[in-house]
């Protein structure tokens, strides 16, 4: 997968605009600086890969805002090889951005079409993570439990079997609300049975929807 100069630069300034905006975990700055988000796009749209922006990819979906990415990862607090479970695939940026951090990176995605592609993106990249194509509601029973499970696509409420994979100290990241508006939550499970929660600051994403698409 080729990288160019012109995209290092556009990359870097990419980064000096998230810490503008806030994002201060260096952890999280130097994989953004690191993974080529065009790998992810369209070769077409080389020009969008670098703005602060979500864009489409195919079925209907969309790559994630950078500074929306930035801020998931950095609610996660992922240290080399905890175990993260994704769930939303999308183009696999989210889950690049995770292995290039240490994590172990296990992820999902209900349309076939996208996890077929994401999975030839990290290893055109050398990335490795494990890839599901099933529902995210679900979760992954069996390779659980995680250090931390981020969601990329908004809920109603947190999915309860999710809740459930976590670690105790384990940290899940979801946007809940409605279609149009989510409140970025973090839960923290601090006991077996206690959750904390808390806010941090309004997205958008396409929702989280049951069931997969096999085409
Ligand atoms: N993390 C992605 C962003 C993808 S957008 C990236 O870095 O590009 C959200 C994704 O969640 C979409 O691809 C959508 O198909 C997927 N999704 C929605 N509901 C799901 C579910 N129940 N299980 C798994 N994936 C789901």
């Amino acid at each position: 997968m080729t990288d160019s100069f012109e995209a290092r630069g556009k990359r870097k300034k990419l980064v000096d605009e998230l810490r503008r905006k806030g994002i201060t975990d260096e952890e999280v700055l130097r994989a953004i600086n690191t993974v080529p988000r065009h790998a992810f796009m369209d070769p077409a749209f080389l020009n969008h890969a670098y703005a602060d922006k979500a864009f489409p990819i195919s079925s209907g979906q969309t790559i994630s805002q950078p500074y929306t990415v930035a801020v998931q990862t950095s609610l996660l607090q992922v240290r080399k090889r905890d175990k993260i479970l994704e769930i939303g695939t999308g183009s696999g940026y989210q889950a690049a951005i995770l292995a290039e951090m240490g994590a172990k990176v296990y992820t999902i995605e209900r349309f076939r079409e996208l996890h077929l592609k994401a999975q030839h993106t990290l290893s055109l990249l050398g990335y490795s993570a494990t890839f599901f194509f099933g529902d995210g509601y679900e979760g992954q029973p069996q390779y659980g439990p995680f250090d931390g499970i981020i969601v990329t696509a908004a809920a109603a409420e947190v999915p309860e079997k999710l809740m459930r994979q976590l670690k105790i100290g384990g940290r899940l990241v979801i946007p809940l609300g409605s279609a149009t508006s989510q409140t970025m939550t973090l839960v923290v499970r601090t006991e077996e049975n206690k959750f904390d929660y808390s806010s941090h600051g309004y997205f958008i994403f396409v929702p989280m929807i049951k069931g997969i698409v096999k085409s």
